[in-house]
């Protein structure tokens, strides 16, 4: 008999470990919590149940015999669900709560870096507004202003020219605009380069590098406008040379992998490292400490091999085996509810969407009207997502059919892939 596992989250990123685990023979039952109702649709179950209800997820877990938990976005992992879990007799995979600090402090992840000679920006760290003005101004522009913690992808500020610096510092010391996560901030030096995305499967001191993809974090085409979540990713990153990708896994993977485990941290999960190609190398941008949202859409379907088999080898100590498919191109556009990220405008219809076999159509933000339809009910509505033998290729099919929708409402990028297509 297969194997029934819960998967903690709501989000398209969650829909696409859902929806991959159910393609392996390993697996024959899936449930998300909260999880959204378009995930129904691909004969997923999801429950009622919130991502911080840690008493309540075990309870649920030991109640209805499910094998083990994927854990999917950032906040229970740094609040311990998986060590909750652990405690309960539970098997979960995701980082415990001491690891999952790479993503929840700045100041942790970079003073690992520094440990470990691990390339990444110079940066100081400040718990006042006048250390950190004054390390401004003699600094200069262009800089960038971190919130140490957890800030939904808000807390950083590219600053331009000083005045920008300042008022950045300004918002988090003295409007408090990050509340706790902005108690410390880390300043550090402007790097330029294409930034990819390399996540791997790790555990303890192994780890399985996942296909490069590359995100589009402004609102509009063109990069223009303010910084969200994600708009839309690919996957492979042409214009990043195989050599590149090799220097990052041995220069910035490896030694973060191996420094966690000796430091008696070790990480199990998904390690994401942002990276940034400079002159000088690839360097670290931000590591999180789950699959990103929105590359897992772009990458996940590479997988040619059982997800539900390799992660659960990993979770009893075993081997797993992790192949892609090399010869395709995936791309996925995110449809937004206007006004995203800063005023979202709730409450639109979402257009019904037909795709072929190799495209599929992964929810996020949607509720149910009651009568078979779905409304748009956050910032990020859904992710349509295919493969084709190249960038371009999977770039039309995509736009071929978001361009037919009825989106009153709803906006999209209409460049998502440009980098790769202009290099
Ligand atoms: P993060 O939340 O750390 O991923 O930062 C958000 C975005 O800010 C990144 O995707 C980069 O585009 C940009 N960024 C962060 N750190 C730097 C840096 N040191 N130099 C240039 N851009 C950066």
């Amino acid at each position: 008999m297969g194997q029934k596992v819960l998967v903690i989250g709501s989000g398209a990123r969650e829909h696409t470990i859902a929806y991959t685990l159910l393609k392996g023979a390993s697996v024959d039952e899936v449930t998300v919590a909260p999880g959204n109702p378009g995930m129904i649709r691909d004969g997923i179950h999801i429950t009622a149940l919130s991502e911080s209800n840690h008493a309540a997820l075990i309870d649920f877990v030991k109640d209805n015999g499910y094998d083990w938990v994927f854990v999917g976005p950032e906040v229970p992992l740094i609040e311990g669900l998986v060590d909750d879990f652990a405690a309960a007799g539970i098997k979960a995979f995701g980082p415990r709560k001491a690891a999952a600090q790479i993503e929840g402090s700045k100041d942790f992840a970079k003073q690992l870096m520094e440990r470990h000679n691990i390339p990444t920006a110079k940066y100081q760290t400040f718990s006042d507004l006048e250390g950190a003005q004054n390390y401004v101004h003699e600094h200069g522009a262009p800089i960038v202003i971190k919130a140490d913690g957890l800030a939904a992808g808000k807390g950083v500020t590219v600053a331009m020219d000083e005045h920008t610096a300042q008022r950045a510092l300004e918002d988090i010391f003295v409007d408090h605009r990050f509340g706790s996560a902005g108690a410390k901030v880390v300043i550090e030096d402007f790097l330029e380069g294409q930034e990819f995305s390399l996540m791997n499967f790790v555990n303890g001191t192994e780890f399985w590098p996942m296909p490069i993809s590359q995100d589009h974090k402004r609102a509009h085409d063109g990069d223009e406008g303010p910084n969200t979540g994600g708009m839309g990713a690919y996957s492979p990153v042409p214009q990043i040379p195989q050599s590149v990708i090799d220097e990052a896994i041995e220069t910035i993977v490896r030694p973060t992998v191996e420094g966690m485990a000796e430091e008696g941290t070790p990480f199990t999960g998904i390690l994401y490292a942002g990276l940034i190609a400079t002159a000088d190398g690839p360097k670290v941008i931000e590591f999180n400490a789950r699959f990103g949202d929105p590359e897992t859409e772009v990458v996940l379907p590479k997988l040619t091999s059982d997800l539900g088999q390799g992660i659960s080898e990993i979770l009893n100590g075993g081997t797993p085996e992790f192949t892609w498919d090399e010869e395709n191109a995936t791309l996925g556009v995110v449809l937004a509810s206007n006004g995203y990220p800063e005023n979202v405008i709730k409450g639109a219809r979402v257009p019904k969407i037909e795709v072929d076999e190799d495209s599929h159509v992964y929810y996020a933000g949607v509720v149910s009207d009651g009568k078979g339809s779905l409304v748009a009910n956050s910032g990020r509505v859904l992710l349509v997502e295919t493969s084709a033998p190249d960038i371009k290729a999977a770039q039309d099919k995509v736009y071929a059919i978001l361009d037919k929708l009825e989106t009153r409402g709803l906006f999209y990028r209409h460049d998502i892939g440009f980098k790769a297509l202009n290099a």
